[in-house]
C-alpha cells in the first residue's frame, strides 16, 4: 500500500522508535519525582503515544481528548469536545500528546482548557512540527522531527481517516485527492 500512496518517505520506523527513546528518557528525568498525565489527542496521537510510554519511568497515567473546531471558523478558542477527559484535573501536572502542530490553534486551545480546568503545569510533547506553517504561538516543550510542509500520513496520522497504521510518516502522493 506504501508504496502507491507515499510519495516520499520522511521518517522511518525505525527512527521514530529511536526517537520516542530519547524524548521518553528527557520526559522522564524532567519529571522525576512528580506524577503527570499523559492527554492525548484523539485520534492521531494514539501510535505515538504508545510508543512514548514504552519509555516513561515513574509515576505516569494516560487518558484521551477528542477536540475538533468548528467549522467555518478562525478565531482561537472556537473547539467542540467530542469526548473529555475521565478524570479531574486540578492540580495536576499535564503533558499533552499531540501527533503534529500545524497553525498551533488546537495546542493552544487545549492548553489554555487544562489551566481553566485547575492543571498545575501543563507541557507539550509532539511527534511532529511543521513550524513554517505557525499562526499561533504555542510552546512546544519536546518535538520529535520538524518536517517541512508538506501534507504527511502513517503513524496516526490520516487522510480520510485512512493511512494511520502505515509504519512511517510520509507525504501522501496527490494522486491520491485527484482519484
Ligand atoms: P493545528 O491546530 O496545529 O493547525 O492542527 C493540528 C491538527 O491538524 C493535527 O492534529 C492534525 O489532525 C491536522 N494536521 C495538520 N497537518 C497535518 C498533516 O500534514 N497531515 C495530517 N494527516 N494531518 C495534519
Amino acid at each position: 500500500m506504501e508504496n502507491n500512496v507515499i510519495k516520499e518517505v520522511l521518517i522511518t520506523m525505525d527512527q521514530i522508535e529511536k526517537r520516542c527513546e530519547e524524548m521518553g528518557e528527557m520526559i522522564s528525568k524532567a519529571y522525576a519525582g512528580k506524577s503527570v498525565l499523559l492527554v492525548g489527542l484523539l485520534k492521531g496521537s494514539v501510535p505515538f503515544m504508545a510508543e512514548l510510554i514504552k519509555h516513561l519511568h515513574g509515576d505516569i497515567e494516560i487518558d484521551f481528548m477528542d477536540v475538533s473546531s468548528y467549522e467555518g471558523t478562525e478565531s482561537i478558542g472556537d473547539i467542540k469536545i467530542n469526548k473529555d477527559l475521565d478524570q479531574s484535573i486540578k492540580g495536576l501536572n499535564i503533558l499533552l500528546v499531540e501527533d503534529i502542530v500545524d497553525t498551533g490553534r488546537t495546542l493552544k486551545t487545549v492548553k489554555t482548557l487544562m489551566y481553566n480546568k485547575g492543571a498545575a503545569d501543563v507541557k507539550i510533547v509532539t511527534l511532529l512540527d511543521k513550524p513554517d506553517r505557525r499562526i499561533v504561538d504555542v510552546d512546544c516543550d519536546y518535538v520529535g522531527f520538524e518536517i517541512p510542509d508538506a501534507f504527511v500520513v502513517g503513524f496516526g496520522l490520516d487522510y480520510n481517516q485512512k493511512y494511520r497504521q502505515l509504519p512511517l510518516v510520509g507525504i501522501l502522493d496527490e494522486r491520491v485527492y485527484t482519484k
